[in-house]
Formats: structure tokens, C-alpha cells, sequence
């Protein structure tokens, strides 16, 4: 698999009419019977929460409470369009209970920008939120149960091949190895030992963070402190062919939550 050797400074690939893919979200929702709630609204956007119930729920354990997100940063087209395709594919397990941010930063997809309209990353807004769309995210959040798992969806325009983040405070039984070896056959890994900065192995990452210590919070930084023990941001490679990278994302998540 090739890369496209696109990005120079930047996310230089295709781009998507992120109007049409959140119509088909809804859809796609619609379908499956999920429930649809708006937490946040501007003339041209609707912010969308959608929920999934249990279908069944086993009474010796709790149902697995699974929170996943997308399209936070707008130059990132692969995670909104990996968000639509496992609404679509409709694969969960019975008893898991899923909320599902389809995008968080849709103006930021009609420019093409990471940031949102202001120049906010709003992937940095979340320990003293400037931005309405996030203190409506931050306010949503916390009507909800807290989660078991959550998972961040994103791209990386200058990694060498997908790679992910893994918080799992309390040592919990890792799905890491698990994502990476599902992943390795549908897009290139990035074995580097640094990425970002951040020691990794075999594409993973493992940061330590001290949430106290950091002036700007992450989505997964919020989520960790108040909402879930576990989670991981998954990074796919923005250029290599789009196609590629909601394949990564959505077998990524995948080899997580149907296992
Ligand atoms: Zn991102």
C-alpha cells in the first residue's frame, strides 16, 4: 500500500461533503432504530448525540456502556465517514449500550481546517472550554452514565501508518494488541519508536498523563478524568487512500467491541 505523498505541511487529501455524510448518519441512526438528540445547534449545523439501547441485557453483568466520537478536528474526513459505516454495518453486541458523536467540529469539515470556525482546536478546549459547541459537548456528557470503554476517532496527516493511544489506568484487560493485529491487514502500521513526540511500540502508545498537569485538556483527557477507565484514541494516516483509513477506524473498533 502506497502513500499518496500528499501532505506537505498539512492534510492535502480528499475532502468530503460532510453536509450529505451526517444526512446518511441520521439516516443510517434512523434505521437501526437509534435515538437522535440534538445538544448543540448554529444556522447551518445540528450537533447530533445518537443512542443505541441494549437490545438484550444478560443479568449476571451489566450491559457494556461504549462511547465513541468523530470528526473533532475538520482536515480528518476518514472518521466521520468510519463513524457512518459501523452505524451502518450495524455489528454491535447485543447487550452493548453505544453513544455515538458522529462530529463534533462539522464547520471545520467546510473548510477543510483542523481548528473549528474561530481557530479553536477544539481537541484542546476541554479543561476550561471556550467554545459553545464544546461547553454543549462537556454539558451532555455529563448527563450521561459513566462508560466502560470510550473511543476517540481521528487521523494523523504525517504518521507513517495507524497507530493509537491507550489510557487503561487500572490495568484492565487491553484491547491494543488486539486493534493493531486486526488493523495490520486493511492499512500500513507506524512502527515508529516516536510518534508525535510520545514513545511508542508496534503502534501503540501508552502516554502518562497527569490531567492536573496539563493546561488544555483532549476529548479523551475530559473522558478519562470524569466519564471512563478506558479508552483509545485511534489515529489512522491520512495519506494513504481514504477508503484505507475508515477501513483501519472502523476495524479498529471492531476488534474492540466484537470480540
Ligand atoms: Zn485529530
Amino acid at each position: 500500500m502506497k502513500r499518496l505523498g500528499k501532505n506537505h505541511g498539512r492534510y492535502y487529501g480528499e475532502t468530503i461533503d460532510i453536509h450529505a455524510v451526517l444526512r446518511d448518519t441520521e439516516a443510517a441512526a434512523k434505521t437501526h432504530g437509534w435515538t437522535s438528540e440534538i445538544f448543540h445547534e448554529t444556522g447551518e449545523f445540528k450537533w447530533l448525540a445518537l443512542h443505541r439501547s441494549p437490545l438484550s441485557t444478560i443479568q449476571s453483568r451489566p450491559s457494556s456502556r461504549l462511547y465513541i466520537s468523530a470528526g473533532i478536528h475538520g482536515d480528518e474526513p476518514a472518521a466521520p465517514l468510519a463513524a457512518l459505516k459501523l452505524l451502518q454495518q450495524n455489528q454491535w453486541p447485543n447487550d452493548a449500550e453505544i453513544f455515538l458523536l458522529p462530529c463534533l467540529n462539522p464547520v471545520g469539515y467546510t473548510h477543510n481546517t483542523r481548528e473549528n470556525e474561530d481557530g479553536v482546536d477544539l481537541n484542546r478546549d476541554y479543561r476550561h472550554p471556550q467554545t459553545a459547541s464544546t461547553r454543549a459537548h462537556i454539558a451532555w456528557l455529563k448527563r450521561q452514565p459513566k462508560f466502560d470503554l470510550y473511543f476517540c476517532l481521528h487521523e494523523d496527516w504525517e504518521s507513517h501508518g495507524f497507530y493509537l493511544y491507550e489510557q487503561n489506568p487500572d490495568d484492565k484487560p487491553s484491547f491494543a494488541d488486539k486493534i493493531i493485529t486486526a488493523v495490520k491487514p486493511v492499512c500500513p502500521v507506524d512502527l515508529s519508536e516516536n510518534i508525535e513526540g510520545r514513545e511508542a511500540q508496534g503502534g501503540i502508545i501508552r502516554p502518562n498523563i497527569a490531567p492536573a498537569e496539563r493546561p488544555q485538556w483532549p476529548e479523551a483527557v475530559w473522558l478519562l478524568v470524569q466519564k471512563a477507565r478506558q479508552g483509545y484514541t485511534l489515529e489512522a494516516p491520512s495519506d494513504f487512500e481514504l477508503p484505507v483509513r475508515v477501513d483501519a477506524l472502523v476495524t479498529a473498533v471492531n476488534a474492540a467491541v466484537n470480540f
